[in-house]
């Protein structure tokens, strides 16, 4: 059968919302219609929200939906990290509970992976969760848990088996944020803002029937989100036509702005390269010659990057495996923010630190200043890029370690 193309997907989506589009409905009445229809997940299989297509076809339904006026998926961590995770691995019976809901919007999701132990090491992690009858009893710490405090449900990685090596004996949940016994506590960041949280688990109950992949295959599924996590930190943006009207449009805005809200210096974060120029005038500057170079360097850096990031969206369109652009263009935008922070140090010396300062551009660069640090974090640190990029893409030999062959109970820690 001859691949179908991009024009013919836009036309059969335009065709399909013409018939379903009404604007007065309710959001998750529209999105429950969206859902049925296949368009809102085209690429997943038809038993399961979706209609067989290609994984560009997603991008490309969403657009033609938003561009005629309508909405599409919710933005968040349940459409980019829980649904296509429990897609890949779920139960039937998980998925049949689950990513309708997820799909709609219904369901909040965030992502309790890190320990204060266990980050670049994720492997490391000691949340363990105990078998108790039809239960698992999860005891632990997670850590950066972004959106934890307004989430429903969150996608949770714990140790299970702690006498085989640490990759074997870990096993992955979805968990009910809603019970007494998972306490969030929200993490003040030095840019005054607070996204994530600190969460603890007491003698929390997540169901055997909640539990996604096999008992010691959470780390596989780990991996599996941890793929999607990357290509899902692009998503963050969303838009709707001008013209777009009524009650769906409504609440979908206020759903978006209610989502934005936690993510809103995550642009100051990226360093704010669109102000340099006006940044460089401003602080008088610009005639400056090493400033010029500084600036010049950067914005031809930032260039390149862009092009990095368009091979690597091109090839995930045509469903390739990542390649190497992944770790490269993560790396890229964390020099971009760290250049950046440079450049304003450098043209507005100590004033750059002003929240109150004249110019009222002052408050967005002392926020960035201070945000920016998060970007060679999240996500996998800088160090850990390179490690990536050393060992898979270039095939230098492997980090030494010296535990990932003994069992986990036996690894010495400075933690127990
Ligand atoms: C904005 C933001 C949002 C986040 N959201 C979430 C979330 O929603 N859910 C969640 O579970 N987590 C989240 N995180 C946590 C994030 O995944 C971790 O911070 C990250 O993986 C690093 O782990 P760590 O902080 O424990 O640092 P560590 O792993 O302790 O690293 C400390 C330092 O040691 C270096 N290092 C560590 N190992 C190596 C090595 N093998 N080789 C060389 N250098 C090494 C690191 O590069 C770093 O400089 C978030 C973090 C940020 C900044």
């Amino acid at each position: 059968m001859a691949e179908i193309t991009e024009a013919e997907v836009v036309a059969q989506v335009l065709d399909w919302f013409h018939g379903a589009w009404d604007p007065s409905l309710s959001l998750l009445d529209w999105r429950e219609r969206l859902v049925a229809s296949g368009w809102a997940v085209p690429s997943w299989s038809s038993r399961w929200y979706g209609r067989d297509l290609p994984a560009w076809s997603v991008a490309v339904a969403h657009a033609a939906i938003r561009e005629a006026g309508g909405v599409a998926t919710p933005l968040g961590g349940g459409m980019g990290l829980a649904a296509p995770t429990m897609y890949d691995h779920a139960s039937d019976e998980v998925k049949e509970r689950f990513l309708r809901r997820t799909l709609t919007g219904e369901l909040t999701w965030c992502q309790l992976f890190s320990e204060p132990v266990a980050g670049s090491d994720l492997a490391g992690l000691k949340t363990t969760a105990v078998r108790d009858g039809d239960d698992w009893v999860v005891n632990g710490q997670k850590v950066w848990n972004t959106s934890a405090h307004h989430a429903d449900m969150g996608i949770l990685v714990t140790r299970t088996d702690w006498d085989v090596p640490k990759h074997s004996g870990m096993t992955y949940f979805v968990i009910d944020m809603h019970q007494p016994a998972i306490e969030v506590r929200p993490i003040r960041q030095m840019n005054e803002h607070s996204s994530f949280n600190e969460v603890f688990l007491t003698d929390a109950r997540v169901p055997d029937a909640n539990r996604v992949g096999d008992v010691g295959a959470g780390w596989r599924v780990a991996r599996g989100t941890l793929a999607h996590e990357r290509s899902f930190s692009t998503q963050r943006s969303v838009f709707f036509h001008p013209d777009a009207a009524g009650r769906v449009i409504d609440e979908a805005r206020a759903e978006a702005a209610d989502y934005l809200e936690t993510y809103k210096w995550y642009p100051q974060r990226m360093g704010r390269i669109d102000l340099a120029v006006e940044r460089t005038r401003s602080d008088g500057r610009a005639g400056d010659p090493v400033v010029r170079d500084r600036l010049a360097g950067l914005l031809s850096f930032q260039r390149a990057a862009e092009w990095t990031s368009a091979r690597a969206k091109a090839a995930q369109a045509l469903g390739r495996p990542p390649g190497s652009e992944g770790s490269i263009g993560k790396l890229a935008l964390s020099e971009i923010a760290r250049g950046c922070n440079d450049l304003y140090s450098m043209t507005g010396g100590p004033q750059a630190m002003l929240v109150d300062g004249p110019d009222p551009l002052d408050a967005v660069v002392a926020e960035v200043l201070v945000s920016t640090p998060a970007q060679s974090i999240a996500g996998g640190t800088d160090e850990i890029q390179h490690n990536i990029i050393g060992e898979r893409v270039l095939g230098l030999p492997k980090e030494p370690g010296n535990d990932a062959d003994q069992p986990f109970r036996d690894v010495r820690t400075n933690l127990r």
